[in-house]
């Protein structure tokens, strides 16, 4: 498909998915503006994220850090001076910390203290190399079902993760983030996750994101408070199923 085609088909989805968005904002009382969209670009090429820097969604996000390395050099070479800002959704093994810290400037994945502590080390280890900030925001990703092999702090750990966050100098705790589980009513998911970013922002009142809605249940989470939704699929089309 040429350059041209495939911009037209990305602004006739975004315009699409902008609609859904402020009717969501609207039907909840709540300002377009209050919720980030993040394009989710896992298993499309960097080609595609500068079209969608083109179209003014400076927003991206990637799942697995092996392939968002190679697209983020990519896509500074097409776009030297957009500003991206890159997001990692997915998790995270603490072996892949030092790598991260290269090219994301939000982790939103953050689920144990273990990787806690070696992101922050990875941010302290760039900044002393003058290779990027001496912070980086982070949210910590909550398991709604309590199943561990879907990733995410059980609820029952959240406490002492975020103090564990706030003690460390690098890592700057901004919210909680979630994945719908799959069987489940989004509802029942969404409200679980408004309390716990309640209980969460009492002790840490810095922590006001809600990083919550995909393609499929974007509405609800925002009338569920989401301030980040990640979109994919209903952006940039069904998934290419090998990694380019
Ligand atoms: C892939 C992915 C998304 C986007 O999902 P879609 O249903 O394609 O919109 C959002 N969040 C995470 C963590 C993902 O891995």
């Amino acid at each position: 498909m040429s350059d041209a085609s495939r911009r037209d088909q990305l602004a006739e989805s975004l315009r699409a998915l902008r609609a859904r968005i402020d009717a969501a904002c609207a039907r909840a009382n709540r300002a377009p503006d209050d919720v980030r969209l993040l394009a989710v670009t896992k298993r499309f090429p960097a080609a595609d994220a500068a079209l969608l820097l083109d179209l003014g969604v400076a927003n991206l996000a990637e799942n697995r850090a092996q392939e968002a390395v190679g697209k983020a050099a990519e896509l500074a070479r097409l776009r030297p001076a957009a500003p991206a800002r890159w997001h990692m959704v997915g998790r995270l093994q603490r072996n892949k910390a030092r790598s991260v810290v290269t090219w994301a400037d939000e982790v939103q994945s953050v689920d144990s203290p273990a990787l806690a502590e070696a992101l922050a080390k990875a941010v302290r280890g760039r900044a002393e190399l003058g290779d990027g900030p001496a912070t980086m925001d982070v949210m910590i990703q909550v398991s709604l079902d309590d199943d561990p092999a879907r990733g995410g702090c059980p609820a029952a750990g959240l406490p002492r993760l975020a103090e564990r966050i706030a003690e460390s100098g690098e890592l700057r705790l901004i919210g909680l983030m979630a994945v719908a589980p799959l069987l489940a009513r989004p509802e029942g998911a969404f409200g679980r996750l408004a309390e716990l970013a309640a209980t969460l922002r009492a002790d840490h009142p810095h922590a006001t994101e809600i990083s919550a809605g995909m393609s499929g249940d974007l509405e609800v989470a925002i009338e569920y408070g989401s301030t980040c939704v990640r979109v994919g699929t209903a952006l940039l089309g069904g998934r290419p199923l090998a990694s380019p």
